[in-house]
């Protein structure tokens, strides 16, 4: 069973695999924009399906449109996944999402030259929608497969302009109808590594190359809509006046106070999305509809905090004569990564003599999905600067290949150790 193939990431295959990838939904500054059911989207999901089939491996595409490009193993044993996301935000970089997926095409085809014999069935995986998108269904691929997702919730999802989400699965492949088969338990699944940039500073300020992921922080949303009264903009005294755009800056502003003022570094809020009715210059704002996002390294924080925000955001509505309304869109409880993997990432780490760090994400992944019903670990390399989710969005090849080095070594501790009874 043992062996000692040697298999090597190569840094020269992976950065030319990148660079014509990250052609897709290129943008002037250096970044890209592939947002879920683009035609970017489809686009990028052909390159892979191409690359991963000339290198041999059994392409699939599951009902919510995940891609999966598999490496038979030679035992009836549980799959190792590895991968991430290969959509981005508006105006987004290159790295993001996009890393881990050609960083697992370039594992599995190092494992595959070297002549490594696995035991398990290998794959690698690039997930649905993990960047918000107008259905409001951030991390919708690895959330389906980990049977977060309720298949009438689904259905019924439609973007703000009305295009069902089946219509854009559809596109993509996948089907609704059969979602549940997407779904996967331990017994098929046996493990997922993703590696991905840290988007933050905490690397490059610690100098070192990489990092071994702890865990994943949560993430609550609430949809929010403060309705006043659309009326003329010059002939309405400003003492008569309900404008949801005022009333929602307050509470935006007060939503800003009410997180500095509990200190912890590991809390955060962010309202991104922002709209008012009807946007015009000569109209008072008749209402206004945002996004209201907390993220926490602990849920009862996380839940505490969005209480606290209903209750902040209700009072300012009832001075100012504004009704407030809010729905919770998504509420992810915090996940910390499996034991068993973070130490062999390590073990593999010292072995290979590269120096990391562990840290503890305050950005969201899917495997905060897959860590529900498998074992999953996470990588990171540094990001110049901590930018992400713009176009300036840069890391080291350097850094890349040692990460890639530690991903080959990893699967390969894994497939050697994982269910040695069988
Ligand atoms: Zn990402």
């Amino acid at each position: 069973m043992e062996n000692s193939a040697k298999a090597s990431f190569s840094g020269d295959r992976f950065w030319a695999n990148f660079l014509t990838f990250s052609k897709i939904g290129a943008l002037s500054q250096g970044g890209v924009e592939r947002p879920f059911g683009s035609a970017e989207d489809l686009e990028a999901r052909k390159y892979l399906r191409d690359t991963c089939q000339t290198i041999g491996l059994d392409f699939q595409v599951d009902a919510i449109g995940n891609l999966w490009a598999v490496m038979p193993g030679s035992k009836d044993l549980p799959m190792i996944a590895v991968g991430s996301h290969h959509d981005s935000v508006p105006q987004g970089g290159r790295f993001d999402g996009a890393l881990g997926v050609l960083a697992a095409l370039e594992t599995l085809q190092a494992l595959k030259e070297g002549g490594y014999q696995n035991r398990h069935p290998l794959a690698l995986v690039s997930f649905t929608a993990e960047e918000p998108n107008p259905f409001n269904l951030s991390t919708m691929g690895s959330r389906t497969v980990a049977g977060r997702l309720r298949k009438d919730t689904l259905l019924l999802s439609k973007d703000w302009n009305g295009r069902t989400l089946q219509d854009a699965i559809r596109a993509v492949g996948g089907n609704l109808e059969q979602v549940e088969e997407a779904r996967k338990n331990s017994s098929e699944l046996g493990a997922f590594l993703e590696l991905h940039i840290e988007q933050g500073k905490r690397l490059e300020r610690a100098q070192k190359p990489l990092a071994v992921v702890t865990g994943i922080c949560g993430i609550y949303r609430l949809e929010v809509t403060v309705t006043g009264e659309a009326n003329h903009a010059g002939t309405t005294m400003l003492t008569d006046r309900h404008d949801a755009f005022l009333a929602a800056s307050e509470i935006a502003l007060a939503f800003e106070k009410m997180l500095l003022d509990q200190q912890q570094d590991e809390l955060v809020g962010t309202i991104g999305r922002f709209e008012i009715f009807p946007n015009a210059a000569n109209i008072i704002p008749g209402s206004a509809r945002f996004i209201v996002e907390i993220r926490a390294s602990s849920v009862n924080i996380m839940h505490e905090m969005a209480a606290l925000f209903q209750k902040e955001a209700q009072t300012i509505s009832a001075r100012r004569g504004v009704q407030f309304q809010a729905q919770v869109i998504l509420d992810q409880a915090p996940e910390a990564m499996d034991q068993f993997v973070i130490s062999t990432l390590e073990d593999v780490s010292t072995k290979l003599k590269i120096p990391y760090d562990r840290l503890f994400s305050m950005a969201g992944h899917d495997a905060t999905h897959m860590a529900s019903f498998t074992k999953a670990g996470m990588l990171f390399v540094p990001s110049i600067d901590g930018k992400s989710h713009c176009q300036d969005e840069e890391s080291r090849l350097e850094d890349i290949v040692l990460a890639g080095q530690v991903m080959i070594d990893s699967i390969i501790q894994l497939d050697q150790t994982m269910d040695t009874n069988s």
